[in-house]
C-alpha cells in the first residue's frame, strides 16, 4: 500500500477512485481485528516515510536516525534529479513489512502516516512558486481490502482524527512545503546542487547527524542562534526537525528564516545575487540560441 501524498491525479487502472473529496465526505470503511483480509495490506508494502515518521520509529526502536535508515529503509528519488525520499524496506526477499506480526502492527501507536491514511489518498496541489498547498482526498479501493464492505461510516475528517493523522500532518507540513516549492519553482531556483540534495537528505531524514551539524563550529560561525533556543532545539527531536525545515528554506530558496552573523549574511547575499544573475543569463542565452536555430531552420 502507498496511498499518501499522491501529488498527481490517479491514472487509468489505479485502485484510486477518480473522484476528489473534502473532509466532509462520508466513507464506509472499517479495519478490524478478525477481518478475513487481516494483514493483507501489510504483506505487500510500498510506503514512503515522512521525516516525522522516521523520528517516531527511530525513537520507538531506540535507534539513531542513521541506524534506522540503514536497517529499515531504502532511499528513492521523488522526481528525476530532484529531492530524495525514503521508503520502508520490506523483509529480506519479500514484500511484507518488517513490523507485521500475526497480531497486527508491532509499531501501531507509532505507525507511519501512510498506514494511518489508508484507504485514503491525499492529493496535494500547489500554486506556482508558493509554499501553500490545496489538499483534497481520494478513496483507494484495492480488491484484497474487505474493509470497504463493513458497515461503519465516518466522515474523512473523523477518520483522520481517529487515526491520529492530524499530529503527523502538522509536523510534516514544513517538509511537504519544501517539496512542493521545489517542484513548482522556476529557473530562479535552478537545479539543486549535489551538496544541497545531500543537505536535504540529512536534515529531513538523518536527524541525529543534523544535530551534530548544528553544534559544529562551521554552523556556529555562520548562524547567530540564541543559546536558549539552541538548547531547546538540540534537546527535542521534533523541534530540531522543524528548525531543519526553516534552515532548508534558507539554504535552498534564499529566504531569511534564520539569523546569520553579519559578515556571513552579506557574503551570502552577494553569492545568492550572483547565482540569480548567472541563472538569468543562462536562461537568456538559451532562449537566444533557440531563436537562432529556429531562424536557421526557416532559411533552409
Ligand atoms: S508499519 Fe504497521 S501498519 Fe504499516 S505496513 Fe508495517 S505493519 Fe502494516
Ligand atoms: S481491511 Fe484493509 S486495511 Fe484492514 S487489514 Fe484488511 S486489507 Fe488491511
Amino acid at each position: 500500500m502507498d496511498t499518501y501524498m499522491a501529488a498527481d491525479l490517479p491514472f487509468h487502472g489505479s485502485p484510486v477512485v477518480p473522484e476528489m473529496f473534502d473532509g466532509n465526505k462520508v466513507i464506509r470503511f472499517q479495519c478490524r481485528e478478525g477481518i478475513a483480509c487481516w494483514n493483507a495490506c501489510c504483506s505487500n508494502i510500498d510506503i514512503s516515510l515522512t521525516p516525522y515518521d522516521i523520528l517516531r520509529l527511530k525513537q520507538r526502536l531506540n535507534l539513531s536516525s542513521a541506524e534506522f535508515l540503514q536497517q529499515y529503509t531504502v532511499p528513492y528519488e521523488m522526481e528525476q534529479g530532484g529531492l530524495a525520499g525514503v521508503k520502508m524496506r520490506p523483509v529480506e526477499n519479500g514484500t511484507a513489512c518488517r513490523f507485521m506480526t500475526p497480531e497486527g502492527c508491532s509499531m501501531y501507536t507509532d505507525r507511519p502516516t501512510a498506514c494511518r491514511y489508508y484507504p485514503l489518498a491525499l492529493l496535494s496541489m500547489r500554486r506556482q512558486d508558493e509554499y501553500t498547498d490545496i489538499r483534497s482526498y481520494a478513496l483507494v479501493k484495492e480488491s484484497h481490502c474487505l474493509g470497504h464492505q463493513e458497515n461503519k461510516e465516518s466522515s474523512i475528517d473523523e477518520y483522520r482524527r481517529e487515526q491520529g493523522v492530524e499530529e503527523y500532518d502538522d509536523l510534516a507540513r514544513g517538509w511537504h512545503q519544501l517539496i512542493l516549492k521545489k517542484k513548482s519553482s522556476g529557473p530562479s531556483v535552478g537545479k539543486p546542487t549535489k551538496s544541497s540534495l545531500q543537505l536535504f537528505f540529512m536534515v529531513c531524514y538523518d536527524l541525529d547527524r543534523f544535530r551534530s551539524f548544528v553544534v559544529s563550529d562551521g554552523f556556529n560561525e555562520l548562524y547567530d542562534l540564541d543559546t536558549k533556543d539552541t538548547i531547546e532545539i538540540l534537546g527535542d527531536d521534533a523541534k530540531l526537525m522543524l528548525f531543519g525545515f526553516r534552515f532548508l528554506k534558507q539554504v535552498l530558496f534564499g529566504e531569511n528564516t534564520i539569523t546569520m552573523k553579519k559578515d556571513a549574511a552579506t557574503e551570502r547575499m552577494v553569492r545568492y545575487q550572483e547565482k540569480i544573475q548567472r541563472l538569468e543569463q543562462e536562461a537568456v542565452s538559451k532562449r537566444l540560441a533557440e531563436q537562432d536555430e529556429m531562424y536557421e531552420d526557416t532559411e533552409d
